[in-house]
């Protein structure tokens, strides 16, 4: 039987995991399974699987999950939201995933399908407004180990950290076993959301959700699509360093994954309970970044997924 990450994280903190999307296309399905591939040589402790707006990908989200539960050594946990479902079509899905051996969910509500994720939220007339109520719900029907979005700069919805870290602590109580954070770039960010949420009594670990930048055009999506503010000075050094010769390029690609090696490696010294890399279906810069970390003397080796850190070599 595959391990639940609430089992993962009482026996090897850190966790390492890798998160990707279900192929938009078929085209796109062997990006996707060259990545998985190579990144299960890393030994990580879990890979998940987002869940789309709608449509196809809503199925791939399944298939993929199911794919890797039972072709692959790895450990699925299964993105979940609550957007345009019913709550009989959630009982559905979720009992999909558990017949495929999936036991680890993470429980989101999801934004408004569309072209604007900021855009007015509209529960489905017989489904879920929260994402607490989707954790109860996989809690109601077994033994699952659910989790639940984090937001260390606070979810553009709620009004103040203060009243975002409640309604955290609230999703936690009603079930969750661990949580994963939105990407974030400064360190800080995330300490000030742990240490609020521990000061509070709540103690959910709290996996560090880490994107390797590899393009400057992806900062405008990351923004588009967290609806957060990308921090100003390290914008500015990755336009500084963009232009259009595939040597500026590899320049811009080298300093994201300079950027998220040294947030992991403070991450590590603050203890983080695990580090979750959002791979965009490629597994070469979280590759590099592991590789950095592994090459470092300041790094204790007991730390990293596997202790051979040729594993970890780009492969050209
Ligand atoms: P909730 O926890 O329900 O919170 C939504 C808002 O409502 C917040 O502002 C919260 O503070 C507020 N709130 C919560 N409970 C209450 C209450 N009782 N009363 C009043 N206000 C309340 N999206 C996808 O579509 N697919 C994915 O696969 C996906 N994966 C993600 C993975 C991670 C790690 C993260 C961080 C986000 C992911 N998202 C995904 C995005 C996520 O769905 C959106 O950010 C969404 O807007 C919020 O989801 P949530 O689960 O945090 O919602």
């Amino acid at each position: 039987m595959t391990r639940t990450v609430r089992e993962l994280l009482a026996s090897e903190r850190p966790t390492w995991s890798f998160e990707f999307f279900p192929p938009k296309t078929p085209d796109a399905e062997p990006q996707l399974w060259t990545a998985l591939r190579e990144l299960e040589r890393l030994r990580p402790s879990f890979v998940s699987v987002t869940y789309g707006a709608g449509g196809s990908t809503r199925e791939g989200t399944v298939s993929v999950t199911e794919r890797i539960a039972t072709d692959t050594t790895m450990t699925p946990l299964a993105h979940l939201t609550a957007v345009d479902h019913s709550v009989a079509e959630l009982r559905h899905l979720v009992s999909r995933l558990a017949a495929a051996g999936v036991r680890n969910l993470l429980a989101l509500r999801g934004d408004p399908p569309g072209a604007d994720p900021q855009a007015e939220w509209i529960a489905h007339p017989e489904g879920l407004n929260y994402a607490a109520e989707l954790v109860e719900l996989i809690r109601s029907m077994g033994d699952f180990s659910v989790g639940v979005a984090a937001f260390p700069e606070r979810h553009p919805r709620s009004p103040d950290f203060d009243s975002d870290v409640e309604m955290f602590i609230a999703k936690c109580r009603a079930g969750a076993d661990f949580a994963i954070t939105q990407m974030f770039f400064r360190p800080e960010d995330y300490l000030r959301m742990r240490d609020r949420v521990a000061s509070r009594g709540c103690e959910v670990p709290i996996i560090a959700g880490v994107m390797p930048v590899t393009s400057a055009r992806q900062i405008t999506r990351i923004v588009q699509l967290s609806g957060q503010a990308f921090p100003p000075d390290l914008a500015d050094r990755f336009a500084e360093l963009d232009g259009d010769r595939p040597e500026d390029r590899a320049a811009v690609r080298a300093f994201g994954v300079e950027v998220a090696t040294e947030l992991c490696r403070t991450l590590l010294d603050e203890g983080v309970p695990g580090i979750h890399f959002i791979t965009m279906n490629r597994s070469t810069a979280t590759r590099e970044v592991y590789a950095n970390l592994a090459a470092d003397p300041a790094v204790e080796p007991d730390v990293l997924p596997a202790s051979d850190s040729a594993i970890a070599a780009p492969i050209r």
